[in-house]
């Protein structure tokens, strides 16, 4: 299996406007993307280099680049944290 690239967001300038990226405005990653293998740190704050604006993918619906929900969504419309994924985070964080 060929290992994940660590995606870096090396040359990423912090503005007034917020975090620009090779001339895209970053926004930083909301709630429900804690855990996903996407969001890189920048500085004291996290963002996704697949989705500048986290928020307004999440308010469409679930993101599809997410790594930690599976892509089912139950009839109450909540996201489901795959267990595995969620417990190796758990493991992380200590
Ligand atoms: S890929 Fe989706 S869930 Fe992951 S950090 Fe980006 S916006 Fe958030």
């Amino acid at each position: 299996m060929a290992k994940k690239k660590t995606i870096s967001l090396e040359g990423a300038v912090k503005t007034d406007a917020g975090l620009t990226y090779k001339g895209v405005i970053m926004e930083p990653i909301v709630e429900k993307c804690e855990g996903c293998e996407r969001a890189v740190s920048f500085e004291e704050d996290k963002f996704c280099p697949t989705y500048a604006r986290p928020e307004i993918k999440w308010a469409k619906g679930i993101c599809n680049f997410a790594t930690h929900v599976s892509t089912e969504v139950n009839k109450g419309g909540k996201v489901k944290v795959n267990p595995l994924k969620a417990s190796k985070r758990a493991a992380r964080g200590r």
